[in-house]
């Protein structure tokens, strides 16, 4: 389309001077434009090969008593694999959708206690054998105004990290508190920490503090990138602080405009 988009900038300089800055920016916000139109259409575009591949891997291997038992080992490979390519694939979609939807459309009180109970189950499962203790601290009418799907997608991504980049038996706390600033969310645990010089770009799409390490816990790189847009969807904003071999600690800042009375009518179980 041809819109033009114009960027202005005041600059005061002096007592009584000021600078008027006009930059066209057309151009950068239609390339940007077709980044996310190129992500969102190709993540979509391998979702229907995926979920094909998937299939067939999960029916070979629901047949595994039959196969060659050298087969069995690769199409377990295979299958490992290709459930990472469909986390990144919903991953893309997911921060491709955050992006470009409105901010306050679908708001919805969304009851706390209940949603990170839930996810400390799913992280209780994903800790499995290492046994890590994860405790939750939350007032039980904890309520507030959000996007139920990507409030739980984010706290998710927070909680899961704290059991990945923390050794067995280690400690996770969970601890929601509201004061005159707002609501506040912590992820604490007592994990491998993270290097100061990293802690400023961790929200960068793909960035890992470190690759190597992260890469062998599965992750897709993008679970910090969805927490900041999901924030930023809830006037929101993340805080991390972290001491390399300490630990880590994660805090989800939200505004008092978005923290629902106590009693809310239709809360989302
Ligand atoms: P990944 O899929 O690699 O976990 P994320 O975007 O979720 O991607 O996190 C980015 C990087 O931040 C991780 O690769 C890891 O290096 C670091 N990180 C995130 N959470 C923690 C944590 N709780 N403790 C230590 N490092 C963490």
């Amino acid at each position: 389309n041809d819109q033009l988009i114009l960027q202005f900038n005041i600059t005061l300089f002096g007592r009584n001077d000021r600078l008027l800055l006009v930059r066209d920016i057309t151009r950068l916000h239609n390339l940007e434009q077709m980044r996310k139109d190129f992500v969102a259409n190709v993540s979509h575009e391998l979702r229907t090969p995926l979920t094909v591949i998937r299939g067939y891997l999960e029916t070979l291997l629901d047949n595994a008593d039959i196969l060659p038992e050298r087969w069995i080992r690769a199409l377990q490979q295979m299958q490992q694999q290709s459930d990472r390519m469909e986390n990144l694939v919903s991953d893309l979609l997911l921060l491709s959708r955050l992006e470009t939807s409105d901010r306050q459309a679908d708001l919805k009180p969304i009851y706390l206690q209940k949603i990170l109970s839930n996810i400390i189950s799913d992280a209780k499962a994903l800790s499995g054998d290492r046994c890590h203790h994860i405790q939750l601290v939350c007032p039980e009418g904890a309520t507030l105004l959000g996007h139920d799907r990507e409030l739980h997608s984010a706290i998710s991504n927070l909680i899961f990290n704290s059991v990945k980049y923390t050794p067995a038996a280690g400690q996770i706390n969970v601890h929601w508190w509201e004061d005159e600033d707002g609501g506040h969310l912590s992820v604490m645990d007592d994990g491998i920490g993270i290097d100061p010089k990293h802690i400023p770009r961790l929200t960068e799409r793909f960035y890992r503090a470190d690759p190597s390490r992260s890469i062998n816990t599965g992750g897709t790189g993008l679970g910090l990138a969805i927490v900041k847009h999901v924030l930023i969807r809830h006037n929101a904003h993340l805080e991390i602080q972290s001491e390399l071999g300490k630990g880590s600690c994660f805090i989800c800042h939200f505004p008092p405009t978005i923290i629902a009375s106590e009693n809310s009518p239709e809360l989302v179980e």
